[in-house]
């Protein structure tokens, strides 16, 4: 029998990882952390899920949620108040229903859904109903297929942002390519007309064709417009040139007909690999058919213009070999789209991924990632977080010229401008996503992935290499709640044993996050409520305190189970090594989105310190110019009085007792307002004066001094002899009493 106290067993659990009667194990609990506990019905929420993938998407929004279409529908055909309300009801329960179809595995497209879910709305609760919905129906501005935030998401996403890429690109170089086209068949047409063979009675018959050729005798026009010929015809060299550079634009297959869906499905089969070793050997291979297009459309630019220079052309094209494409041509033609599964993460084929992303190969590739929270091998244990996937996408930011996005599926839709962004890059790009695991639990993935990015484990961010030139206008971490906190903290409400309302405020650390996933159950242990202690501390709180004050106390955070039960739950060292981790991580973030970066906090005190030492030394010159001028209206004027006061002495006399301010030297760092707005005012200048002595106590003009980042605040002496603590306020004031 284990007679260890259950503080005693709880440390034990904490090092170990032993559970005992005071620790129970949280496996068959299947607990969530606290602050999910009202998202337990996905489908009754309005929310980024299901997502629609749109068809024919001409620019931007290539990606829509239901919600938003439904929005816009609504805003379209509802009339505001009592009068829209019917129509509102009914498409906001026909929303719920393909949420809940969705959720149950349903896909199709969005039409489709549509008209399923009202005739069984309609079966089931309202037979009018059906007539409207589908009059709704009819108005739906967008459609496509519809996909929910599982597994196959990244997946089918990513394909339908390639499609969509894709035809944009084809509509680009289709207008391009057919404006030469037409150009260059011209001169060849008129080159023909222009000779003999053109002038003979068939051709000139053929030429002018329609219905008017029995009004004409050809015989006759042919000797007329022979009459006088001075020539005309185009060189031998130059109609060779131009008939071998329409037949490299007329069959060149990046870009084929866009009705043929046979041909489209052999080119996007050509573009998409699991592997980068793939892809780079894909494109080394297609390289020289891009050189000849490329060179067939500088051909052509030049010929239809009548630029063309055989002397100087000719030899720079006999040796353009591709060696100079710059991604300006190679962005003419479609990208490779790399889809690594989870499972192919560490194949040694993708070992070359920075050096297949920094090679200036057009690629598009996308990382996923099921765990984040890697067990190290035995001769080591401890975890090693995240390794592969999380700071992969940083070190990606370091390669120059690649745009990286890091997001949990969750949050893909907020990001799909950015997505959009990231396929019309010039240039490489990587996307890390994590998608959750089946493995993870009953948790659904949407819940696990928005955890898993909330929680700093897998933070969301934007590094766009050519949105402006400096790293403020590249490198976004908007998508992350509070960004300017550790972990995002939020109020859970829950009943106490006496059936109160209870509000408490709860961090989501990453701790939370290892909660939703049932294969690392075995780092957390349930402490029974008769055991709860002092020493057990939130585990934000825990990994807020240096590790001197961090040993006597034990990190929890809270769980509710299924019947909606909260318990506190204690989290072992080695987790919390790794949440450590994932804070630094989260920090470093924080430094390259530009909140609490070092440097800038360096320079922002240095130039703080360099105002007040200059606005100092401005007082003490103004001082003595005041003096020198004084002394000067002395010399001019003597005194009558001899005992008259000097001029200097003019400045009245401060009263030690009471409190001031040194006005002239604030630097309006706003830490005196801070503490109470009342008693500190700004002046015009905006610089600090002490309003109203009476709004405040004595304790807050001493806190005001000690937090004066200039030391110019003198508190004086106390107005209230009761005001408590005041031995002690009286000690702290000294250094600041003048
Ligand atoms: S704390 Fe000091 S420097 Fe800051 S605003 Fe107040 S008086 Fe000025």
């Amino acid at each position: 029998m284990d007679m260890a106290t259950p503080d005693h067993q709880q440390r034990l659990f904490f090092t170990t990882g032993r559970h005992g009667p005071a620790v129970e194990p949280v496996a068959p609990l299947h607990l969530r952390p606290a602050l999910l506990a009202p998202y337990a019905d996905l489908t009754r929420l309005r929310y980024d899920f299901p997502l629609v993938l749109v068809d024919a998407v001409d620019a931007g929004d290539a990606v829509r949620s239901l919600t938003s279409i439904v929005d816009a529908l609504l805003l379209e055909m509802a009339p505001r108040g009592l009068e829209g309300e019917r129509l509102r009801r009914h498409v906001l329960r026909l929303e719920r229903a393909i949420r809940v179809m969705v959720a149950g595995g349903e896909r199709g497209l969005l039409s489709a859904l549509w008209t399923r879910a009202a005739s069984n709305l309609a079966r089931a609760e309202d037979a009018s109903a059906e007539q409207v919905l589908l009059h709704v129906a009819a108005k739906l501005p967008v459609d496509g297929q519809v996909v929910d935030c599982d597994p196959a998401l990244v997946r089918r996403l990513f394909d339908h942002l390639w499609d969509v890429e894709y035809a944009r690109k084809r509509r680009a170089f289709r207008q391009t390519v057919d404006r030469l086209v037409v150009r260059l068949s011209d001169i060849l047409r008129a080159s023909f007309l222009n000779s003999d063979a053109g002038r003979e009675p068939k051709s000139l018959q053929a030429a002018l064709g329609g219905t008017h050729r029995e009004l004409f005798d050809f015989d006759v026009m042919s000797r007329l417009v022979t009459r006088g010929r001075t020539g005309g015809e185009l060189p031998d060299v130059r109609r060779a040139r131009i008939e071998r550079t329409l037949a490299v634009l007329r069959q060149q297959r990046f870009f084929v007909d866009a009705e043929d869906d046979d041909a489209k499905a052999a080119v996007r089969a050509g573009f998409r690999f699991e592997d980068c070793a793939a892809a780079a050997a894909a494109f080394r291979s297609r390289l020289p058919q891009i050189v000849e297009v490329v060179r067939a459309m500088a051909i052509a630019e030049l010929d239809v213009d009548g630029r063309y220079v055989e002397d100087k052309h000719d030899p720079y094209f006999e040796g353009f070999d591709g060696s100079g494409l710059v991604a300006d041509y190679l962005a003419l033609f479609p990208d490779a789209l790399v889809c690594i599964p989870p499972e192919r993460n560490d194949a040694p084929e993708n070992a070359a991924l920075l050096d297949l992303l920094s090679s200036g190969f057009p690629v598009k590739v996308v990382v996923q990632t099921t765990d984040l929270v890697e067990d190290a091998p035995a001769v080591a244990p401890h975890f090693a977080f995240g390794v592969r996937s999380m700071r992969l996408a940083n070190l990606a930011t370091g390669l120059g010229g690649v745009f990286v996005i890091q997001a949990a599926a969750s949050h893909l839709p907020a990001l799909a401008g950015a997505l959009e962004r990231a396929f019309a890059h010039r240039g490489a790009a990587l996307a890390s996503v994590y998608s959750g695991a089946p493995q993870a639990g009953p948790m659904p993935h949407y819940l696990l992935a928005a955890v898993a990015s909330d929680s700093r484990a897998f933070p969301a961010f934007v590094y766009d290499p050519y949105a402006g030139d400096n790293q403020a206008a590249r490198f976004a971490l908007h998508a992350n709640p509070q960004t300017e906190a550790d972990w995002p903290m939020a109020s859970v409400e829950f009943a106490d044993r006496k059936h109160q309302r209870v509000v408490e405020r709860v961090a989501l650390t990453f701790a939370d996050f290892a909660l939703c996933d049932v294969r690392y159950a075995r780092h957390f242990a349930r402490v029974p409520r008769e055991h709860w202690h002092p020493a057990l501390v939130p585990a934000a709180d825990w990994l807020a305190r240096d590790a001197g004050s961090q040993s006597d106390l034990l990190p929890y955070v809270l769980g509710v189970d299924a019947e909606g039960v909260l318990h506190r739950v204690v989290v072992d060292a080695r987790l919390m090594e790794t949440a450590a981790r994932v804070r630094t991580f989260w920090h470093r973030l924080q430094e390259q989105g530009g909140i609490h970066n070092s440097h800038a906090d360096i320079a922002v005190a240095r130039e703080k310190a360099k105002w007040a030492a200059a606005t100092a030394e401005r007082d003490a010159t103004a001082t003595s110019s005041v003096a020198t001028a004084a002394d000067a209206v002395a010399l001019e004027r003597p005194p009558a009085d001899a005992t008259a006061p000097e001029v200097a002495a003019a400045a009245p006399q401060r009263n030690p007792d009471e409190p001031w301010i040194e006005t002239s030297r604030c630097p309006s760092c706003n830490e005196c307002q801070t503490i109470n707005d009342r008693m500190f005012r700004y002046n015009e200048n905006k610089q600090a004066y002490i309003a109203d002595i009476t709004a405040g106590s004595y304790r807050q003009l001493v806190e005001a001094a000690e937090a004066c980042q200039v030391a110019i605040i003198h508190p004086g002496k106390p107005r209230d002899a009761a005001e408590p603590g005041l031995a002690d306020l009286l000690e702290r004031a000294k250094p600041f009493l003048a």
